[in-house]
């Protein structure tokens, strides 16, 4: 229990009831020890690197789907792939900046709609409740 997210993951499931299972905690240390967005599958595969016995994949699928649900990992859509949360907090609307040329993900906060998104949903009568914005492009770094 090194990481700042593991801690918060422990006290989260001690408040809440659940159960901080060994899956579920191996899930979220590769997840937040991972440099870039992490595909279900790496996460297997680094899964069986630690287990003797290999927990079965929907254990795993079910895993990231507990801490996704509980807002702890971000989902990068156009990568398939996972990625923990900065602030690890409840928040409705994220930014991704995704480098192209080093996979690097910077999250920023985007809980308030820009006017033109805002007016749009407002015509159609829909009601914005979570948002992720994915912008490609190229980090400091690589510039
Ligand atoms: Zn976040
Ligand atoms: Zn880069």
């Amino acid at each position: 229990m090194k990481n700042k997210i593991l801690q918060k993951a422990l006290k989260f499931c001690d408040e809440n009831n659940h159960r901080l299972t060994e899956p579920r905690q191996r899930v979220l240390e590769i997840i937040s020890s991972s440099k870039k967005p992490i595909k279900a599958y790496e996460i297997l595969k680094k899964l069986s690197e630690v287990f003797d016995n290999n927990p079965k994949p929907p254990t795993i699928y079910r895993a990231i789907d507990f801490w996704h649900s509980h807002n702890f990992i971000h989902r990068i859509e156009s990568q398939n792939a996972y990625f923990p949360c900065v602030e690890n907090h409840l928040h409705e609307g994220s930014q991704f900046m995704i480098c192209d040329e080093c996979g690097k993900v910077i999250e920023t906060h985007f809980c308030d709609l820009p006017d033109t998104i805002k007016q749009s949903t407002k015509q159609k009568a829909f009601i914005p409740k979570k948002w992720n914005l994915e912008i490609k492009g190229l980090c400091g770094n690589c510039l």
